[in-house]
Order: structure tokens, then sequence, then C-alpha cells
């Protein structure tokens, strides 16, 4: 093997290499999506427990429940039939306002 077709291998291994560092790093961004995706969820998960359990409870949208139900939306969650349990994103909700003044 002669001395260019070494420095020819190394060359292709480092060309290698550095896809592979990209390829990592793409992964690496996915993974921390996925992460935070599932964080979210979970939380919304729990809200949607809370949610149930706060009905069940209360049984219609009435006393208790409508109070629990209050503090959620209070807390950034969608109460209304449209967006149910996902976060708020764009501030006052109408749907969700005209929810609570029943
Ligand atoms: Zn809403």
């Amino acid at each position: 093997m002669d001395k260019q077709s070494l420095f020819v291998q190394v060359a292709n291994l480092e060309e290698r290499i550095g896809e592979l560092y990209v390829e990592l790093g793409s992964l690496k961004q996915k993974i921390q999506e996925l992460i935070e995706e599932n964080q979210r969820l979970s939380q919304e998960n729990a809200r949607w427990k809370q949610v149930a359990a706060a009905e069940g409870k209360a049984g219609s949208h009435t006393g208790e429940g409508i109070d629990n139900l209050y503090k959620i939306y209070q807390e950034g969650f969608h109460i209304c039939n449209l967006k149910y349990g996902s976060l708020r994103t764009e501030g006052e909700c109408l749907f969700c306002m005209s929810f609570l003044q029943k």
C-alpha cells in the first residue's frame, strides 16, 4: 500500500466521521424535541385527568366542577369543547370564556 492511497483513505475516513458527527447532532436534536413533546403531552394528560376527576366529582359543570375548570383555564389550558385540555397559546379563548359563563 503506497503513501498516497493511505492519505486518501484517511481523508475518506475523516469525511465519513464528519458526516456521522453531523448526523449525531441532528439525532440529538430530534431526541431533545421528542423529550419536550413527551413532557408537554404528559402535562396535558395529567391536566385531562384532573378535568375528568373534577367533572366526575361535580357531575355536571356546576359548583365545584366549574371552579376547577376555571382554575384550569387560569393555568393556561383550554376547557372549551374545541381544544379541551390543550395549552392555551393564543391568550384568552372566547369559547372557554363563554363556557365559564354558563
Ligand atoms: Zn378554549
